[in-house]
């Protein structure tokens, strides 16, 4: 019988700050053959037309909150759960189980010999910390931060601040951190230090036999 694919046990949470380059760094790790699973992705397909959460969606807040493409609309429901939390709860108990389900799967089939999980609000959300070996945080300086998202998103410097006071504060998520890059310089600054922590996470990986279809 072919075995089927081995659910890596070495697993690591990168998280970062609004713009410090989470993405930028995962595609670096995807291209060394990192299994990348990105939790922002989760989410929106769950929520994009046909969507596995839109129908509790719609039962919990009504059809009004769809568009007329069927997938959530986010305008309405952001202007709601900032008016009212017990509405950012209901959201939130519809869609984190679900989006936990979600990951949970793609790291399951998951071919590579470990997986990185992409989660924004890993240090907030809590309970990543028990889910993942390792936590790796993307680091920039907060004026890098505003500099990126303000070029990225065409925001001006108040509205990228009130985003990034709604995240845990830079100290906190270095703290929580096992691994830091570093990321204020240009993409080839990236580059030794994500070689370096691939080796490392390898090797780690291997030793804790996650490789898939056996051990090296
Ligand atoms: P978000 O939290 O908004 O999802 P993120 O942490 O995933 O952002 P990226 O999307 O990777 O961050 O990067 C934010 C912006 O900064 C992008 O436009 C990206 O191209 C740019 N950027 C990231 N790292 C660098 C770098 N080292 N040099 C120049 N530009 C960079």
């Amino acid at each position: 019988m072919t075995p089927g694919p081995v659910s890596p046990t070495f697993t690591v949470g990168l998280t970062g700050g609004i713009g410090c380059g989470k993405t930028t760094v995962a595609d670096l790790f995807a291209a060394r053959g990192a299994s990348i699973v990105d939790t922002d992705q989760i989410a929106h397909a769950l929520t994009a037309p046909h969507g596995a959460a839109m129908p509790a969606l719609l039962d919990e807040f009504g059809t009004g909150f769809a568009t007329p493409e069927g997938a959530l609309d986010r305008a309405k429901m952001r202007a709601l759960v900032f008016a009212d939390p017990s509405a950012r709860a209901r959201l939130e108990a519809i869609l984190h189980p679900r989006i936990r389900e979600a990951t949970a799967a793609a790291a399951l089939v998951a071919t590579g010999p470990y997986v990185i999980f992409v989660v924004p609000l890993l240090i907030e959300s809590g309970s990543w910390r028990e889910r993942v070996t390792r936590i790796l945080a993307i680091d920039c300086a907060e004026t890098t931060q505003v500099a990126r998202v303000m070029a990225r998103n065409g925001l001006d410097e108040a509205q990228v601040r009130a985003i990034m006071a709604a995240q845990v504060s830079r100290s906190a998520r270095l703290a929580a951190a096992d691994d830091v890059i570093l990321n204020d310089a240009g993409v080839e600054a990236l580059l030794p230090q994500v070689e370096r922590l691939h080796a490392e996470y390898l090797a780690e990986a291997a030793r804790l036999g996650g490789l898939p279809n056996g051990r090296l």
